[in-house]
């Protein structure tokens, strides 16, 4: 079977987590490098793009960021369908907006039903890490790094989309674990299809 041929280099990428944390604001960096102090509803497209190259293959990352109704819970199907990541967003000054990140984990899980529940490539990212030089900081790192653990592992960033700190390198992982997801789904599809040649050369029916 020729892999390659099937082999998207799109991925949707879904950012969640309370309203306020700066999801748009470390799209916006990322994507545009812009960042702005004054706080504004995402308004418009559902999602953005951005090319990057990685080990020569050209990939699409499609950033899905909400309209800011993550403050009703009412994302809607089409938000979750299909997403290859997940970011989960919290502000360290904040300690509400991680203590619902176990909250839009679930939610990610139940709307989205991914065919890996155990392994779904999720990333952690605790931002705004520059707020008052970080003294009004109430969620420690290690904190954050214990939550990813119990979750399997999962990547954990510090950002500042106000500074641009760790931004693009919160991406390219978000990017990387993406295609590595489904670098296995394509292993596990490519395992169904041969079952069902098997099954066809013997005549047919397996039973
Ligand atoms: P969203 O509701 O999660 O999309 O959050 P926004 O991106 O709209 O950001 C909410 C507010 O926090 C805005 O006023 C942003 O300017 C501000 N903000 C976002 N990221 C940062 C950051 O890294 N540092 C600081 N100081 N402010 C930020
Ligand atoms: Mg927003």
């Amino acid at each position: 079977m020729n892999t390659s041929m099937k082999r998207r280099t799109l991925l949707k990428v879904i950012l969640l987590g309370d309203s306020g944390v700066g999801k748009t604001s470390l799209m916006n960096q990322y994507v545009y490098k812009k960042f702005s102090q004054h706080y504004k509803a995402t308004i418009g497209a559902d999602f953005v793009t951005k090319e990057l190259h990685i080990e020569e293959k050209l990939v699409t990352l499609q950033i899905w960021d909400t309209a800011g109704q993550e403050r009703f819970q009412s994302l809607g199907g089409a938000f979750y369908r299909g997403a290859d990541c997940c970011v989960l967003v919290y502000d360290v000054n904040v300690p509400r907006t991680f203590d619902t990140l176990n909250n839009w984990r679930d939610e990610f899980l139940k709307q989205a039903d991914p065919t890996n529940v155990e392994g779904f490539p999720f990333i952690l990212v605790g931002n705004k890490i520059d707020v008052d030089g970080g003294n009004s900081r109430v969620v420690t790192e290690r904190q954050a790094r214990e939550w990813c653990a119990s979750k399997g592992n999962l990547p954990y960033f510090e950002t500042s989309a106000k500074e641009n700190y760790n931004v693009d390198e919160a991406f390219l992982c978000v990017a990387d674990i993406a295609l590595n997801n489904e670098h296995q789904q394509d292993i596990y599809f490519q395992g169904i299809s041969e079952t069902v040649s098997e099954v066809e050369q013997r005549g047919g029916c397996a039973c």
